[in-house]
């Protein structure tokens, strides 16, 4: 029986998230005149490329990464939009923020796609094909735009499936039956089948998965080595490849601009400890520790301050991070000054493991800050039940009106087009 090959032989559910047409239909999220027109993002002179069509104007042939000029060629009366990079790179940090709520497992692919393995979010989120329509539905409310979502054992598998009922689209290969999805499927929807590969192939006449696999993994090592026995693996249906999160965020943060300005240092501590604690579970969540914390915060004449500090220890206890946050409120000047906007961010992350080592070294009378078992207990608590739930008894129930909190989350080098 073939089924999903996990590690532990059973059946895994992979995500994989693809936003329909992201670039146009930002542009149709920010300027909604052009809603329902055929609109191409890109550059509008004699050598411009499209950089996204909108599903309308792919109904008339045009698609990214053709000329302009064809594109206009096929339709005349399409919308031009100039690319706005900095915009989608925004948004799409919101988009990975509602991934991340998800499941820590989540695997950018480009600005608009990702990987989403839902390992132990059973039993937080339910059954895998529900969790796929909540995130659909949290992407589309949230962020007020639309993806398609394939969900199957494997990440290649997940991946044919988002393309096959886009815009809007949910589609499910369920476990168990990845062979005969794939028997009839063309050849040059595997993954690494390029056009050369495929010409090989349909000259000893396969044309498809099923084809391939009847050819069998001697012929296919010989004519391909390596890369035919990964083939054949595929048209098993098995492909082992974990989903590897994006460890490479260089910071993450969380701000909130308030209704009405804060006064005073307690009322500001409170706020900051509100933030360390989301913070904190964003850390756990994702099995990091952070040497830096910053702080951020704007009066109400718009003047942004901005401070860090550098723990001796990495942490992912939200008191550590709280206590450090205030240390750096101590030396902005409060008096006198209302503030609209705090925020506070960790950065050098550490994987836990190192710190075990490096405790196994130190001196044995420094016990760890926080059980990171029970810290990891109380962030699954709030996120199954809400942000004020288990919320640390010091914050007190003020619970501020009127703010809107962003999750602040960079990357090293903004995913312009990372594809494998
Ligand atoms: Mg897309």
């Amino acid at each position: 029986m073939v089924g999903g090959a996990g590690p532990a032989g059973g059946a895994r559910a992979i995500l994989h998230v693809d936003m329909d047409a992201f670039f146009a239909s930002v542009e149709v999220r920010e300027q909604p005149q052009l809603r329902g027109l055929p609109v191409l993002v890109g550059g509008a002179g004699r050598r411009g490329v499209v950089a996204a069509a909108s599903y309308e104007a792919r109904k008339f042939g045009c698609r990214s990464a053709q000329p302009m000029a064809v594109a206009l060629r096929l339709c005349p009366q399409a919308v031009v939009v100039p690319p706005r990079h900095a915009l989608y790179a925004e948004v799409s940090r919101s988009v990975f923020a509602v991934f991340e709520r998800f499941s820590p497992l989540v695997e950018g692919l480009s600005i608009d796609e990702a990987f989403i393995d839902l390992a132990g979010t059973e039993r937080l989120w339910g059954p895998p094909r529900g969790v796929a329509e909540a995130l659909r539905v949290a992407v589309h409310q949230e962020v007020g735009l639309t993806c398609s979502v394939g969900l199957a054992s494997v990440k290649f598998l997940a991946k044919i499936a988002s393309g096959m009922h886009k815009p809007d689209g949910l589609t499910e290969i369920p476990a168990g039956t990845e062979l005969e999805f794939l028997t009839p499927l063309p050849i040059g929807e595997l993954w690494g089948v390029g056009p050369r590969t495929q010409e090989k192939l349909q000259r000893r006449g396969v044309h498809t998965v099923g084809d391939l696999r009847r050819l069998g993994e001697a012929a296919l090592v010989e004519m391909f080595g390596a890369h035919g026995q990964h083939m054949y693996r595929l048209s098993l249906g098995l492909d082992e490849r974990a989903v590897v999160p994006d460890r490479a965020a260089k910071s993450l943060g969380h701000e909130d601009t308030y209704a009405v300005d804060v006064v005073g240092v307690p009322a500001l501590r409170r706020c900051l400890l509100s933030q360390a604690t989301r913070v904190a579970d964003r850390l756990v969540a994702q099995g990091l520790r952070a040497r830096c914390v910053s702080l951020k915060i704007r009066d109400g004449d718009f003047v942004t301050e901005t401070r860090q500090i550098t723990l001796p220890r990495a942490t992912d206890d939200y008191r550590e991070i709280h206590g450090a946050a205030c240390r750096l409120l101590e030396a902005v000047d409060t008096d006198g000054r209302g503030f609209r906007l705090t925020g506070v961010s960790v950065s050098q992350f550490e994987a836990p493991e190192r710190e075990v080592q490096l405790d196994l070294l130190g001196p044995a009378s420094e016990p760890p800050p926080r059980s990171a078992a029970l810290q990891a207990v109380l962030s699954a608590v709030r996120e199954r039940h809400g942000h004020q739930a288990l919320f640390p008894a010091e914050a007190g129930s003020e619970r501020r009106p009127g703010t809107t909190g962003a999750i602040t989350h960079s990357r090293p080098n903004e995913p312009a087009k990372r594809r494998r």
